[in-house]
């Protein structure tokens, strides 16, 4: 069956039964959505994924883009799928409806995105980009501008890509050296950019970049910067396509995965005049281009979700099929798959868990999103600014632990097949390499952390963080409100150790230690926060096994029975493997947060005391 394995159930559990996005449709900006046409455009993204992208995975794979004469070739069947792709409206699925957009909420782009990732993950990097692009342009465009670019771009006519990055400027984006010279009604624009997204390709006719650069006599570092719109092909204002704009691919990278995605070094008016559009204010090209990274790393986190859920799939399949060795148990008699042994069912929990709690934490974040706008919407500011206070905080939290754990879920998926995860006839390989990525582009993980602690931790005197660590609080309570006294304890355990590094990381008198601690306080953020999500999940599993033990004449507490009758009955099954993932991931990773916690407080200094 190929790599493409998605778990729907799972999807629309999160969205409509833990998430209840139907609670904002209908309302505001979503008032032309309700929760029939939300799951029927699930089911239409995985047809469209399962159909159109997968059968180009292992082929965009194997071969790439490829680069000649500065032009760049996608692999065999992307043009038409892009082509199908933009017809049906996913490149706009949150877009502006003013431009052409559709105006969904944003946990359908996250869902239905996770779909295409899973689909083909190279290949949806250009929707990525160019539906990122047009909002930057959205927010900070001039009329004229909105007009000639969005619709374009929301269609796929155009694509767009985001050009921060220079062989010099990487974490360091302030150290950029690309300029903008004012000539006339443009600047003309010069410098390099290395790793550009889609930089160059022939999916569409034109590719708009977003570029900082820096126009003479602007300050140094990120404050000097300013946005520019850069064509590659110039247009007039009704979008009549030009002469070329002096912006080449100059040649694409090798890589470790993601083969179908060109990763471009531009040139820009290396040959001729550039011309660039000032996008937004002189000098607050940095700030604007945040919009497009903050969305693009909720995104990124979702790329682990999209890839840890489908290698997880694959390996429990693989699990049930592969015959090596005897039950311990000696419950069955002969050879047994592998999916019988201790050790194998531990990596298959640990993966399934991880995944699923990440799938949640993406949404949760979205829902988030499209409450605000909701709220915005209907004049409740207050309201509004608490959830974006939330989204601000989990923003880093999603990126680097949910890109994290996406990555060592594939790994752990891989190491179920032995030796044949190692192979190419195996999917497990092409999930590692592709989804590796992840935890570097969009500000690699290690500035997440910093972002995290360093930024976001004391937003507003705290209270920001004070309102996540309470809405997480409060799953905690509901689960012991159902019953579920340890889980509910773990999650209480783990979100006091994270405030309690947060209380003395702000009283450190050595301001090393919020350095040296915030990968590790990242990471123990996200295991509070995906404990609390699974522990939500796990109180609308119990109530629903109590409503399925009542239906089936089973006792309430007779947990043989249910697993027994999970064993056949898909629904119980499901339910059953939530309650079984908040327990484990109580018992295996939120039991080790206090310590955690401890050592982050520690006054070990090895790590700068070290001589390398
Ligand atoms: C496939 C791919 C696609 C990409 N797409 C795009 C794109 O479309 N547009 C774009 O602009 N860029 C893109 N990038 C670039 C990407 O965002 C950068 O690679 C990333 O931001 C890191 O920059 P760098 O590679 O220069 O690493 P460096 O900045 O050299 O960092 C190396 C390591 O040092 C750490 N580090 C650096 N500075 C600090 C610090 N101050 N404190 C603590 N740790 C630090 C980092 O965390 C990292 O682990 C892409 C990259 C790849 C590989």
């Amino acid at each position: 069956m190929g790599h493409f394995r998605v778990d729907l159930r799972d999807i629309k559990f999160v969205m409509f039964e833990q998430c209840r996005l139907q609670d904002l449709l209908g309302r505001g900006p979503f008032a032309a959505y309700d929760r029939d046409t939300m799951s029927m455009m699930i089911d239409e993204a995985e047809r469209f994924a399962r159909e159109v992208l997968a059968p180009l995975n292992e082929a965009s794979d194997r071969v790439g883009a490829t680069f000649s004469d500065g032009k760049v070739t996608m692999p065999e069947g992307f043009k038409e799928a892009f082509r199908s792709y933009g017809e049906a409206g996913w490149i706009s699925l949150a877009g502006d409806p003013e431009y052409g957009g559709m105006g969904a909420p944003v946990m359908l782009e996250a869902a239905t995105g996770e779909l295409f990732e899973v689909g083909c993950l190279s290949f949806n990097l250009t929707r990525l980009l160019s539906s990122g692009a047009a909002n930057l342009i959205r927010s900070f465009g001039t009329d004229e501008q909105k007009q000639t670019y969005m619709g374009r771009m929301y269609s796929g006519q155009w694509t767009g890509t985001m050009c921060l990055t220079e062989a010099g400027a990487g974490t360091d984006v302030g150290a950029s050296r690309a300029t903008a010279t004012p000539e006339g009604d443009h600047y003309l624009i010069e410098g390099e950019k290395v790793f550009i997204t889609s930089g160059e390709h022939d999916l569409a006719e034109n590719i708009i970049h977003a570029v900082l650069a820096r126009i003479p006599g602007s300050p140094e570092g990120t404050r000097g910067l300013s946005l520019f719109i850069v064509p590659k092909f110039r247009c007039d204002s009704a979008g009549t396509l030009g002469e070329a704009n002096n912006v080449h691919a100059l040649r694409i990278e090798e890589k470790m995965g993601i083969h179908g995605s060109p990763t471009c070094v531009m040139g820009y008016g290396q040959d001729g005049p550039c011309h660039g559009y000032l996008l937004g204010e002189q000098g607050g090209g940095m700030k604007q281009m945040f919009q497009m990274m903050n969305e693009a790393r909720l995104m990124v986190g979702m790329e682990g979700a999209a890839i840890g859920n489908a290698a997880y799939l694959q390996a429990k399949a693989y699990s049930a099929e592969r015959i090596q060795g005897r039950d311990a148990t000696r419950r069955k008699e002969g050879r047994v798959a592998i999916i019988e042994h201790p050790d194998v069912r531990r990596m298959l929990l640990w993966q399934k868990s991880h995944a699923e709690g990440i799938r949640a934490l993406g949404y949760y974040t979205a829902l988030l999103v499209d409450r605000a706008h909701v709220l915005e919407a209907e004049g409740d500011a207050e309201g509004a600014a608490a959830a974006h206070s939330i989204v601000g905080v989990l923003t880093p939290i999603i990126k680097a632990y949910g890109s994290d754990i996406g990555f060592l879920v594939a790994d752990s998926a891989l190491q179920c097949h032995g030796g044949y995860g190692y192979t190419s006839e195996y999917p497990a390989e092409q999930f590692v390499r592709d989804v590796r990525i992840s935890r570097i582009y969009e500000g690699a993980n290690g500035i997440q952390a910093l972002d995290l602690v360093g930024r976001k931790l004391g937003l507003n005197g705290g209270a920001d963080a004070r309102l996540c660590l309470e809405a997480l609080g409060a799953m905690a309570a509901e689960a012991r409100d159902a019953g579920l006294g340890e889980i509910a304890d773990a999650v209480a355990a783990a979100l006091a150790s994270v405030a309690r590094v947060a209380t003395g990381f702000g009283a450190a008198e050595d301001r090393l230690q919020p350095l040296l601690g915030a990968y590790g306080f990242l990471e123990l953020m996200g295991q509070a926060a995906v404990g609390a999500l699974l522990a939500q999940q796990a109180v609308l599993a119990t109530k629903a096994l109590l409503e399925i033990s009542e239906s089936r004449g089973i006792e309430a507490a007779d947990e043989a029975a249910l697993r027994k009758l999970a064993q056949d009955d898909d629904e119980t099954a499901f339910y059953w493997g939530k309650v079984m993932n908040a327990r484990f991931f109580s018992a295996h990773v939120l039991s080790l947060c206090p310590a955690r916690a401890e050592q982050l407080l520690s006054t070990d200094r090895s790590v700068m005391d070290v001589v390398f």
